[in-house]
This record gives structure tokens, sequence and C-alpha cells, in this order.
């Protein structure tokens, strides 16, 4: 018996995310006058850290403030609808795609756009959770300035580890070095960080002891606890299972690859924002998805109007 229920509406594009890449991309396609459906889920990757910095006219502003903005000014136009919710499965092909949310809403579109981030994928060490974006932190250009000439701390260890510590030494002096185990840092870089002043300490991480997600100091399997008022590490991140079933191609770091037009490589597909790269930031999640939305608004030009 075929299915009396009636076709759901097909949008030009459908963007799966709504943070600050999808949006950025929605505003552009809006103003093309674009008919977008933007569907987020609402766990945005820096939910956790109290303000945002490094971008432009919103430094120093709570994350969720900043996509509040984004969202009273995409109200202003009325091609772009804005939803609640997670997509669970996405089929279809270049020109109709059909997504199925979680709660059984089935949307359709010309063009998907991917703006679903990554999960970060944050070890057991006691502590560390409650403190991620708080007072352990990803990346010194957001948060680095706040906690400028204190004690520090970095995780990690061998050639990533030397970097980061590196990077991080711009910001404080006082600088140690966790490998949480065994260094595995040539001699030469070990040496090199010793003659900058950037202690390493090998013994294994027991906790991070805090306050409400304030770091005091970071305790070692030996008993010792070490203050730092800070202490910077990357974590490995997942992606959204859309991406795999999808089919789309990874670069060598684990991303979502995409061209300099934004596309993925399935025909129709395109992904913008953190799942795409390691440089994470609000600013360049927002360039990405602008970009990504004047790419898929060509593309659906170019498909009306062959040239
Ligand atoms: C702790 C922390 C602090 C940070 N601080 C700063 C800072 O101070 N300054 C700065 O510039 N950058 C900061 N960053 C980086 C910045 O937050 C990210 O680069 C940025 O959020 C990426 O935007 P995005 O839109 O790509 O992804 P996200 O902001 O992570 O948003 C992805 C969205 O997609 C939704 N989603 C995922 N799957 C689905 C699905 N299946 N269906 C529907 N929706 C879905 C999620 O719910 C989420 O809302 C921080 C990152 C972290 C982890």
């Amino acid at each position: 018996m075929p299915s009396t229920s009636p076709s759901p509406f097909l949008h030009d594009v459908l963007i799966i995310g709504g943070s600050y890449a999808g949006l950025s991309a929605a505003l552009a396609l809006g103003r093309s006058l674009r008919r977008v459906l933007v569907i987020d889920g609402g766990a945005p990757c820096n939910r956790t850290a109290p303000a945002s910095h490094n971008f432009l006219t919103h430094d120093g502003t709570p994350p969720a403030a900043i996509a509040r903005a984004a969202r009273a000014q995409l109200a202003h136009y009325p091609h772009v609808e804005l939803m609640s919710g997670q997509v669970a499965e996405v089929s279809g092909a270049d020109g109709h795609f059909m997504a199925l949310t979680n709660d059984g809403r089935r949307l359709a579109a010309r063009k998907v756009l991917l703006a679903t981030g990554v999960t970060d994928l944050l070890p057991e060490l006691p502590g560390f959770a409650d403190c991620w974006g708080i007072s352990v932190l990803h990346c010194p250009y957001c948060h680095g300035y706040e906690v400028h000439g204190l004690p520090l701390g970095v995780r990690g260890n061998g050639d990533l580890g030397f970097e980061f510590a590196r990077l991080v030494r711009n910001w404080s002096g006082a600088l140690t070095l966790f490998t949480d185990g065994p260094s595995t840092l040539s001699a030469g870089r070990q040496a090199a960080l010793g003659t900058a002043g950037v202690r390493i300490e090998e013994v294994p991480l027991a906790r991070i002891v805090h306050t409400a997600g304030q770091v005091a100091a970071i305790a070692l399997a030996d008993g010792r606890d070490i203050p730092v008022a800070a202490l910077f590490a990357r974590v490995p991140f997942a992606l959204n299972g859309l991406t795999a079933a999808l089919g789309c191609a990874l670069t060598p770091t684990g991303h979502v690859a995409v061209d300099e037009m934004s596309r993925t490589s399935i025909p129709g597909v395109y992904a913008a924002g953190d799942l795409t790269t390691p440089l994470r930031s609000v600013a360049a999640a927002v360039g990405s998805g602008n970009r990504a939305g004047a790419f898929i608004n060509h593309a659906l030009i170019a498909e009306e109007l062959p040239g």
C-alpha cells in the first residue's frame, strides 16, 4: 500500500547544526532568498565556557549569547526557518535529500550543509570534565590572555606536547609540561624546553584539584600537588555519525574533507565549521559557514540557469 503522507516541503538547503557555522551559512543563504531549514541539537562544543574570546565584536561574551544574537538577526529573514532537533539519518542524492529526525520528522532539501561540529572526547581523569572550558582549556588564543603570567600547565607528550608547550609559553614563563607518563620528547626538545624555563613533569596525573571548575593544582600519582591557574590540553574528537553514514571522505587529521567551495566528496553535501578543520574558533566557524552559504547558492544558481 503506497504511503499517503504528504511529501515534506522541499527546502533549498537543509543545514544540520545551528551553531556558529550553521547560522552563518543560514545568513548568507537567507540573504540570497534561499529557503533554508536549520536544525540544531543545542549542544555546541564550547557550551561549558563562561565566556568566548577572540571573536571581534563579541570578545568576552558568553557563547550562548553569541548564538542568541545570531538567531535574533536571522529572524528578520522569512526564508530561514530554525528548528530544534537532532537529525538521525540523511538519505537521497543531490537535488533531493531526505533527513529523518530522532523524533520522526522528515525534512527534504536540494542541498545539505553539515555544520555539526565535533565531540571532544575528554579523558577519564577525575576533575577534567568539571573544569573543561573553565580552567582546562583547549586553546590559548581563546583563553590564554585571561591567565597570562600565571603558573600554567600543558598536558601533552611527544612532538605535539612540545609544540603545545612552546605555544603556551608565549603566555606564561611559569609553565609545566605534564607528559602523564614517561616523556617521549626527543632529548633535544626536552633540553630546549628546559633552557626556556619549562618544567617537565613525567609522573602520571591522578586528578585535577578544583573548586567549581576552577583548577587549583594538578595532583600527581606520587602524591604531589603542582599548583596551576589553568591547564591546556588537546583531546581527541569524534565526528557525528552522519558523516560516516553519508560516506564523506576524511582528511589525514580525521576531519571531513572539503574543497575550496566547501563541497564534501558526496555531491550536494557541503560541510563547514569545526568538523572540517583542526583550527577551531568561533571566527573561523563563522567564516567557514559564510563561505559555504555563498558556494551553495552559486551551485543552485548554476543549476537554475545553466550556461
Ligand atoms: C571548551 C571550549 C571553549 C572554546 N572557547 C572558544 C573561545 O573562547 N573563542 C573561540 O573563538 N572559540 C572557542 N572554542 C572553539 C569554538 O567553540 C568552535 O570552533 C565553534 O563552536 C565551532 O562552531 P561549529 O558551528 O562548527 O560547531 P559547534 O559550535 O560545536 O556546534 C555544532 C552544533 O551542531 C549540532 N548538532 C550536531 N549533530 C547534530 C545533528 N545530528 N542534528 C542536529 N544538530 C546537530 C550541535 O548540537 C551543535 O549545536 C572553544 C571550544 C571549546 C571546546
